[in-house]
């Protein structure tokens, strides 16, 4: 096989270690001539590698014993409906910062259930660069929650800073982030992730929930959405996505191995510093966020002549460097580069940039 790399936004590439690992062990899982995929999970060889992934989990995010992992259902926007459906009150309301496509998203899955108050928080500079901005917000004092989307995937923008709610709960959508730096989740009332950036397969969930917050859901949420009765039920309520636990156990093991999250975050700062670097010293390509809260995992960027898009697209290709183009809200080109990710990918893109720009001066 040739060596590909992949941008992928998501489903997004995962460690090669990881895939060979899976491949190796698919058909007989620890010599017992079945796959992992076709194991009771509550079967005593199954039980031991769910333990040891959320062990894993608990220990690279340092949690505290009053945050307990749930393994959900239904990736992101499954999440944003389980966030909403476990902590509205009726008649209550919600805070929702909106500073890109996916807090929008998730305000909107919000309103069917509660109250829901957007309050904006990006902006264009007078340098024609977004910036967000997380201080003086005009909370609700009244709210049951606070969300916040930290790194949005489509427009390329991250949160760094910390954000004071006054004690309500900031509820933290971090699927494109999470594991990518340290994060002190002890500022949060939930942080959770679809799996498929940065973790494992699609359709999977997962969310370190603060103990309080569980045990409010209401009446009408279903069982397998249920914060407590996932809780009570370590994630097994109903039969769990083996597969993906299984994998992303793999993830959490890959990234200990690598040295944990201050590692990770070495690596993906060095990689995102080397992407943008290249595209601020080259007009040929442009990025339109801020400097203080550009994305270490997306990086979207446009060329000067858009009508070289689809060439630009074409050749990245056959020069093995796959899945860039742009989500369809902004256009141009985004370079997804998570965890993954290795530097040598980021290399080769930015080699690649610097010739087409050259070959097309
Ligand atoms: C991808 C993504 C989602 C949605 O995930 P699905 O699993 O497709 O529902 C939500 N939030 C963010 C920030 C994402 O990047």
């Amino acid at each position: 096989m040739s060596k590909v790399y992949n941008f992928s936004a998501g489903p997004a590439m995962l460690p090669v270690e990881v895939m060979k690992k899976c491949q190796e062990e698919f058909l007989n899982y620890n010599g017992l001539g079945v796959s992992i995929i076709e194991m009771s999970h509550r079967s005593k060889d199954y039980m031991e590698v769910a333990n040891q992934a959320v062990a894993d989990l608990r220990d690279l995010l340092k949690l505290p014993d009053n945050y307990k992992v749930l393994f959900m259902h239904g990736g992101g926007r499954g999440m944003f409906a389980n966030i909403a459906m476990n902590l509205a009150q009726p008649n209550g309301c919600a805070d929702y910062l909106v500073g890109g496509a996916w807090a929008g998203y998730a305000a909107a899955e919000g309103k069917k259930y509660t109250n829901v108050n957007e309050i904006k928080i990006d902006s264009v500079n007078d340098k024609n660069l977004v910036t967000i901005n997380t201080k003086n917000l005009p909370l609700n004092k009244d709210a049951q929650y606070v969300h916040v989307c930290l790194n949005e995937t489509i427009h390329g923008i991250e949160i760094f800073d910390d954000i004071n709610t006054n004690n309500v709960p900031l509820i933290a959508d971090a699927s494109s982030n999470i594991l990518s730096r340290p994060l002190d989740v002890t500022k949060y009332g939930i942080v959770y992730a679809g799996a498929q950036k940065n973790i494992g397969p699609s359709g999977f969930a997962i969310a370190i929930v603060r103990e309080d917050l569980i045990g409010h859901a209401l009446p009408f949420c279903p069982s397998v959405y249920d914060f407590k009765v996932t809780y009570e039920h370590d994630s097994m309520f109903n039969t769990p996505n083996t597969f993906a636990w299984y994998l992303s156990g793999l993830v959490f093991k890959w990234i200990k191995d690598f040295g944990g999250l201050e590692a990770m975050e070495a690596r993906n700062k060095e990689k995102a510093d080397y992407l943008y670097g290249f595209i601020d010293s080259c007009d040929f390509y442009s990025n339109n966020v801020d400097k203080s809260c550009r994305s270490r995992m997306n990086v979207p960027f446009f060329l000067k002549n858009s009508d070289l898009n689809q060439e630009f697209l074409d050749k990245a290709k056959e020069a093995g460097l796959c899945n860039l183009k742009g989500h369809r809200v902004l256009g141009g080109m985004r370079a997804s580069i998570y965890n993954a990710m290795p530097i040598e990918g980021v290399k080769a893109l930015v080699e690649f940039m610097d010739k087409f720009a050259k070959e097309h001066k």
